[in-house]
């Protein structure tokens, strides 16, 4: 910053830098290893290595087979191929798809596309105050036509996780195909898609310190899978289009590197976060924590405010050289409010007032010290400002 001050990026849920260790993996395949991986010769053979070992690295991690791994171009693409290329390849068998409420748009929008063009029935869960599904609303919404459940991992805007062994269980019991948006989940939680009992499972790179632009899909040998972008047979006709080489490189070593660090990262964050809440909370009394207590991610604090709007005090940090966020794209108030903060029963008036501050592996007691001395001042000047107005 001019002042000489660090700046404090604190919005790790909405992107991740990325890891050097990650930039020095890819540098070779921007470099002289440009082959085409379905090319034959050596150029092409060296590519195709670097795929198939990263594929490799990752199913290891997930506790799959490498075939079973699906690179993508994002965690969108993920959450899509897995819905809508479930939803029609069973189409014959019938068209009754669970989710939950709380769900990233990806997955919402692509439920609602299937309701509103191609004859599907959504059921949408609903959660408790806490962002939680209950599992035996999954079990009682089951019908004999259903064919797949989607429950995310760990929400985004409030870093709620959901009891994915329990609902797993049950989508296991019914034979029903059961996939996981675990694109905020990676950096912190058990990916063994076994335990999970999950049949689908979507990941991003850039949520865990790998480039924005690619993503994995998980997909359970046996499930049926129409893929949603045809052409050349690449990832065993599941996904066509000429491997993304150098960020495949990358997103297999940056989910290698979170595996190993997650247990003590996980830790330290959850310290870090633990002191900003307490000390923001002792001196901003109106702060509600939005999310639970202890099944939230690491790193994780989100709380809403009465009758004032993020942007005012997102834009206030940010001229102190705080990058936060309000959970959600939509702040303004002319915008819709959050549809994860409606489902949760959190009040109108406090809905535009949401913040998130999402920690990651830079972060510091420092950078908590600063937010701290910053968010309760500024607060208390954008309220005597409006009590002027
Ligand atoms: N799912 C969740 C829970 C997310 O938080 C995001 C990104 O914010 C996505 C899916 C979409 O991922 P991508 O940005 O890679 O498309």
């Amino acid at each position: 910053m001019k002042d000489g001050r660090k700046m404090i990026y604190l919005d790790h849920s909405a992107t991740t830098p990325v890891h050097p260790r990650v930039r020095e993996a890819m540098a070779p395949y921007f470099g002289d290893s440009y082959g085409n991986p379905s090319s034959l010769h050596r150029l092409g053979q060296r590519a195709h290595r670097a795929v198939e070992d990263s594929r490799k690295q990752v199913a290891e991690i997930l506790g799959c087979h490498a075939g079973e791994i699906v690179f993508t171009s994002c965690g969108s693409e993920s959450d899509n191929l897995a819905i809508r290329g479930v939803a029609f390849a069973n189409k014959s068998r019938g068209r009754h798809i669970i989710t939950s409420s709380v769900e990233h748009h990806a997955v919402l929008y692509t439920g609602e596309q299937l309701e509103q063009h191609f004859g599907f029935e959504v059921t949408y869960l609903a959660v408790d105050r806490d962002g939680r599904v209950n599992p035996d609303d999954v079990a009682g919404a089951i019908r004999p036509d259903t064919i797949l459940i989607s429950v995310m991992y760990a929400n985004n805007e409030v870093g709620t996780i959901q009891p994915l062994r329990e609902i797993g269980t049950i989508a296991r019991a019914h034979d029903i195909p059961f996939h996981t948006d675990a694109v905020q989940a990676a950096a912190y939680l058990d990916l063994n898609v076994d335990e999970l009992q999950v049949d689908l499972l979507s990941l991003s790179g850039h949520k865990f310190y790998a480039p924005k632009g690619v993503g994995i899909l998980y997909v359970r040998r046996g499930t049926r899978l129409l893929p949603m972008l045809t052409g050349g047979g690449q990832e065993q006709n599941r996904r066509a289009g000429t491997h993304n080489v150098p960020y495949i490189a990358g997103i297999a070593k940056a989910l290698q590197i979170v595996a190993e660090e997650k247990e003590a990262e996980g830790r330290r964050l959850s310290l870090l976060r633990d002191q900003l809440a307490g000390r923001l909370f002792a001196a901003i009394p109106e702060a509600r924590l939005t999310g639970p207590q202890d099944a939230r991610l690491p790193g994780h604090l989100s709380f809403t405010l009465e009758g004032l709007e993020a942007e005012g005090i997102l834009m206030g940090l940010d001229l102190a050289g705080i990058c936060a966020s309000s959970g959600s794209a939509c702040t303004s108030g002319a915008s819709e409010p959050s549809h994860v903060l409606r489902a949760m029963d959190v009040p109108l008036s406090r809905c535009y007032g949401a913040l998130r501050f999402t920690l990651g592996y830079q972060n510091t007691m420092q950078d908590v010290e600063r937010v701290i001395a910053t968010l309760p001042p500024l607060i208390r000047r954008l309220k005597e400002a409006g009590g002027h107005q």
